[in-house]
């Protein structure tokens, strides 16, 4: 039995996976220190047996068998914690570490792949819209790791647009990250300080649905900022497609204004703009996806 787990900056999910596919799936919210983090692994994955393998799909990038942190202040014991080494004391068994936003650019390039299999994608990027801002990308039908696992963190792109509360210090360390801007805890901080309450993203997105205009103007910023980003690298990669995913990449709305924006840039044969397809699983489905390939 391979055991797949993807780690968020929000939750845990897990799931057991039986010749490649799932056959049971759990979920608890994400520990933020080192001791609830293990009891949390133990706790949501009790009496389930023992795995011959485990694959995990994690926020964070891994070099040299340890997570590292690109923003140090979304989990705070997170970077050169050594999740593998944990993970093997718990298991007795071969773990295999990998982003989630990889691990998602990879499960989403094989549905494509397996559609239409003459003329599927050969340069696609993946971009969540979450907790964070992360990705992967598959360049000339490969998925790209790095030599320090660091590709693909697509957050990190600096962007013009400034966030509507105007604090764009990421907690990488440098200023003006799309992250700041166009993720999840990014339009709450923005709610929040805007409208002098606490406000999560959701809140914001139902809010621009009533026709609320400083909540529209918030998120369509965010869309604006993420089409830059999205024109920047098309320009670097000529990517074929681009696959938005993540709760606020997937809620209500949000592809049609990025699309909307993107439509607005003067990009020559701007990639294709889709969903993604596996949804808020897309890295459980492509850790999966992934570890079949691993020696
Ligand atoms: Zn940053």
């Amino acid at each position: 039995m391979l055991l797949a787990i993807d780690i968020g900056g929000t939750k845990i999910a897990a799931a057991r996976v039986e010749n490649s596919v799932i056959v049971e799936r759990r979920q608890c919210p994400m520990a933020y220190e080192e001791a609830g983090f293990r009891l949390a692994i133990e706790s949501l994955l009790q009496a389930w047996p023992a795995p011959d393998s485990v694959a995990v799909a994690t926020t964070g990038y891994i070099d040299a068998g340890r997570v590292r942190s690109v923003n140090l202040d979304i989990i705070p014991f997170w970077d050169g914690f050594a999740l593998g080494d944990m993970l093997r004391s718990l298991f007795d068994c071969p773990v295999a570490l990998i982003n989630d936003g990889q691990a998602a650019a990879w499960g989403e390039y094989l549905v494509r792949q397996q559609d239409r299999p003459q003329d599927g994608p050969a340069n696609l990027l993946f971009i969540t819209l979450s907790t964070g801002v992360g990705g992967g990308m598959v360049l000339d039908g490969q998925l790209r790791l790095g030599p320090h696992g660091v590709a693909g963190h697509v957050g990190h792109a600096g962007v013009r647009l400034a966030p509507a509360d105007h604090q764009n210090c990421c907690g990488c360390g440098r200023k003006g990250c799309l992250e700041m801007v166009a993720s999840g805890s990014a339009l709450a901080r923005q709610a929040t300080a805007i409208y002098g309450r606490a406000l999560n993203s959701a809140e914001l997105f139902a809010m621009a649905a009533q026709g609320d205009a400083k909540a529209e103007a918030i998120i369509a910023n965010a869309a604006c900022a993420v089409a830059e980003a999205i024109a920047g690298f098309y320009m670097i990669l000529d990517l074929s497609e681009v696959v938005i995913g993540g709760s606020v990449g997937l809620a209500e709305g949000m592809l049609d204004r990025i699309q909307r924006a993107l439509a607005q840039l003067p990009v020559r044969n701007s990639p294709k703009l889709t969903a993604a397809r596996l949804g808020g699983d897309a890295g459980l489905a492509g850790v999966v996806a992934w570890a079949k390939e691993q020696p």
